[in-house]
């Protein structure tokens, strides 16, 4: 079925030979879907052909007969003859699912992804990512099965690709991630052929070297594999072994020249060069066997490993061990020892678990559609070796990870869960801090979109750009964490030692002092600071009154503090006794630690209502309610929104009070103020201010700050001057 060497010929509309060869592992398969997929893939190749020439339909065909051979279902079958159409003819993805299904359009879309990916430039230089990246995105392992025998056809048929650089190209990847991955699923004969095919192409010299070394031992005696194969089943059976299979063959170009490469040996001192396997019924007989070749070979040290007792973590099992054969030979061999199943599971690796089991009670369909998944885990759960702990640790790793590009095409790798900002800062953390926005897939997304496998990221800067403040609950990554939390820290201070520096200059003003940087200089030591800018962030933090440094400056000030002569004036310039800075009233979530609050002067935010905080560079966060209409001027800039909310649980150890702002139309007469006041005081609130905007011929109208716990308390106070004779109005001020 192959095309490989073969002439064209015009592939008939029902692929009957593949049918007859699932037919054989299958009964009861469902082939007329096999049939169904071969004809739309025909009509959609139409007359596009292979690079040897052969119409197109002979590759979709080869892959499927490729898979065939590894016993798989018919959903991976259609898959592979539909697997290219997608990509390279006008058939969609609905169409598929229309005609076919979800499974298999699901399972096409994943091929058709890892074959786009592809397209991608230089992915060899990060072979190890783009392996991962192909295991991510093959949840479903079929996925990956199709996707390898692809890439073993097209490997088949390399010699017929023209473009050099284009051989080598695919070559390279095939040596550097699929034959790696066919290793890591435990497909050993896919991984040997792709690699020897690989390395044909990459170093014909070599490989012509070792082919014509081969060949020259080959021609030497006769059948030397003939003749040590019957040798080593004697040995086996005197020794009372149950033989069911000696087989022999000669290492693979390639694997000889990779143990020459590894212990850096010429080809004439390469011994062995053959390699040898026996099938056993159980795994008792496995170590009879081995007792019995050890008992009539010379044994190599150091080449005995037992996969029977500790699995390899991709599902092999097997004894391995060396020999040297008895003189005149005196040549070394490799000898593996294993059951039918261990075989089975050696040559086919995770396509041996999900492939039809004949004689199971279930029908083929529902060998469980998830069957392989649990096999998979169980394989992976199953190593002890340290070293293959170490992969399994990755490859489970990989399903907590997501690869994107760079429109270069640099491949980055990012936890589960990043950001378009987690990419920025992979990428440099300049590109990190002066973010701006990102374009996902060529498309406009927003910052806190959560990448995934494949997307191509493009991070757009401005030139001045700052990290938000809110980025740090959108990030998964370390680093892009402590940058944000670096210049939110560094912002915050210059915030307090603006405040800080403020604050002096208006206390010593207040006392009609010179509060000059010459005079703050002298009182540094006596207050514990090291410079300025350390006593304006302490003063703007709190740490430091600012009184204690005019003190600090003028002992004498402290002096006369004391006396109760100017206790009056000094009460008189101290700032309001009542304000513990109302910043502190209450707490508020999802800001950053230490952030400065302000509560915005058009909504008067109160606990209770909807909250959102606006961004301040240098200043801080300001609280608006959220149907604030100030909030419209914002409307551009949507990076300056965090989203807050009050911190109603320490808010119920505080008896902290709001301000209020209510706006009141009043009969214009000289008893509404009071029975106003009134009013607020019999519902438990105070008035702290209250100015009369627009006075009337009869009526006025008034904003009144009224100090109440919360937006409901507000709403009571609000309630009970609606009953007020002589108030006519009564709203929450906006604006
Ligand atoms: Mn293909």
């Amino acid at each position: 079925m192959a095309p490989e060497g073969s002439t064209a010929r015009a592939p008939s509309p029902r692929p009957t030979a593949l049918t007859d060869k699932i037919r054989a592992y299958a009964p009861h398969a469902e082939t007329s879907l096999v049939d169904e997929a071969y004809g739309v893939a025909y009509q959609a190749h139409g007359t596009q052909k292979r690079d040897n020439g052969d119409p197109y339909i002979t590759h979709p065909l080869a892959v499927a007969d490729i898979l065939a051979g590894y016993r798989l279902d018919v959903p991976s079958i259609c898959t592979a003859l539909l697997h290219d159409t997608v990509e390279d003819t006008g058939i969609t993805l609905p169409q598929i699912e229309r005609q076919f299904g979800g499974t298999i359009a699901g399972l096409v879309d994943g091929v058709t992804k890892l074959t786009r990916l592809e397209l991608q430039s230089d992915r060899t230089k990060q072979a190890e990512n783009f392996r991962k990246l192909v295991l991510a995105m093959s949840r479903d392992i079929r996925v990956l099965l199709v996707k390898l025998a692809d890439r073993l056809h097209n490997m088949r048929t390399l010699g017929f690709v023209t473009n050099p650089a284009r051989q080598q190209r695919i070559a390279r990847e095939t040596m550097d991630i699929y034959a790696p991955l066919a290793a890591r699923i435990g497909m050993d004969a896919m991984k040997t052929e792709l690699q020897n095919r690989a390395f044909a192409i990459l170093d014909p010299e070599a490989y012509n070297s070792i082919q014509a070394r081969l060949n020259y031992l080959r021609g030497q005696g006769a059948d030397v594999i003939e003749e040590v194969r019957q040798e080593l089943a004697k040995v086996c059976r005197d020794a009372g072994v149950e033989v069911m299979e000696v087989s022999g063959r000669e290492k693979s170009a390639f694997s000889i020249w990779e143990k020459m490469q590894r212990r850096n040996i010429a080809f004439e001192q390469l011994s062995d060069i053959m390699a040898f396997r026996i099938v056993v019924p159980t795994r008792e007989q496995c170590y009879w066997a081995l007792g019995a070749i050890h008992n009539g070979f010379p044994v190599i040290a150091g080449r005995f490993k037992d996969y029977i007792s500790t699995p390899k973590s991709n599902g092999y099992r097997s004894l391995h061990t060396g020999v040297t054969l008895r003189h005149p030979r005196n040549q070394k061999i490799e000898i593996q020892i294993r059951t039918p199943e261990m075989h089975d599971i050696a040559d086919n690796g995770v396509a041996a678990h999900w492939n039809y089991k004949e004689g199971a009670d279930e029908p083929p369909e529902e060998i469980e559609r998830y069957r392989w998944v649990q096999d998979l885990l169980e394989i992976l759960d199953n190593s002890t070796a340290p070293d293959e702990f170490l992969e399994n640790t990755k490859l489970e790793l990989y399903q907590d990870q997501v690869f994107c590009f760079s429109p270069k095409g640099q491949l980055i790798q990012l936890p589960r869960g990043a950001t378009p900002i987690d990419f920025a800062y992979a990428v440099h953390s300049v590109v990190g801090d002066t973010c701006v926005g990102a374009k996902v897939n060529g498309r406009l997304t927003p910052l806190r979109y959560e990448l995934q496998n494949g997307d191509q990221v493009e991070i757009m800067t401005a030139r001045g750009g700052t990290p938000s403040p809110s980025w740090e609950r959108w990030v998964v990554t370390g680093k892009a964490r402590s940058r944000i939390r670096r210049y939110v820290a560094a912002q915050q201070r210059a915030t307090t030692l603006d405040q800080g520096r403020a604050a002096l200059a208006r206390m010593f003003r207040q006392d009609g002092l010179d509060g000059s940087e010459k005079v703050l200089e002298q009182a540094l030591k006596q207050l514990k600071c090291a410079s300025l800018d350390d006593l304006y962030v302490a003063v703007g933090g709190g740490h430091i009154g600012a009184k204690d440094v005019v003190h600090a400056a003028y002992p004498e000030m402290k002096e006369a503090a004391r006396g109760p002569r100017h206790l009056p004036s000094m009460l008189n310039r101290a700032p309001a006794a009542k304000a513990p800075s109302r910043d502190s009233a209450m707490a508020v979530t999802g800001l950053v630690a230490g952030m400065a609050i302000h509560y915005a002067g058009c909504c008067h935010p109160l606990p209770g209502d909807r909250i959102v905080g606006i961004v301040t560079t240098g200043k801080g966060v300001t609280l608006h309610t959220s149907d604030c209409p100030t909030l419209e001027s914002f409307a551009a800039t949507p990076e300056r929104f965090i989203d807050v909310d009050w911190d109603y649980a320490a808010a119920r150890n505080s008896a902290a009070s709001h301000t209020g702002r209510i706006s009141v139309i009043a009969a214009n007469e000289s008893a509404s103020l009071g029975n106003l006041a009134n009013a607020v005081s019999r519902h438990d609130g105070s008035v702290t201010n209250l100015k009369i905007m627009n006075r009337q011929q009869d009526f006025m109208e008034i904003l009144v700050d009224v100090d109440v716990r919360d937006a409901r308390h507000l709403g009571n106070v609000i309630a009970g001057l609606r009953a007020v004779k002589g108030i006519t109005q009564v709203e929450r001020a906006q604006g």
